[in-house]
């Protein structure tokens, strides 16, 4: 994981700019965004714990477009969700940040020069 700095670097950036600023339009001011933050750090590498990078063309399905458009899909319909339960609140902020920072890091690796396939390999 030789670049596992830059997508914790990248994932806590915009989880926890993504966070301050729903606080922003709720009108709020918690330590959600930092506590996020920092997760979103320890979260940033999670595509390459699926999909070890161990050679050039290690990425593949959970490392695809397709795979993103469904996550991102799914992340737009928890951001939607309004939990009631305190569990329920949890889950959901867990949620938005471990989709978040992993969005973050398929945008990363996507600029790079092997960029992400389409669809990928599911193996
Ligand atoms: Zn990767």
């Amino acid at each position: 994981m030789a670049n596992a700095r830059a997508h914790a670097v990248g994932a806590a950036t915009t989880v926890g700019i993504g966070l301050w600023l729903e606080e922003q339009a709720r009108g709020v001011n918690t330590a959600t965004p930092y506590v996020g933050t920092g997760l979103a750090a320890f979260m940033g590498s999670l595509p390459d714990l699926m999909e070890p990078a161990h050679h050039p063309h290690h990425r593949q399905f959970f490392h695809g477009v397709t795979f993103a458009v469904g996550l991102g899909y799914g992340l737009y319909r928890l951001y939607r969700w309004t939990p009631e339960e305190d569990w329920e609140r949890l889950l959901r902020f867990v949620g938005l940040v471990a989709g978040g920072a992993y969005l973050t890091h398929l945008a990363m690796d996507a600029t790079t020069a092997h960029s992400i396939p389409l669809l990928g390999k599911l193996s």
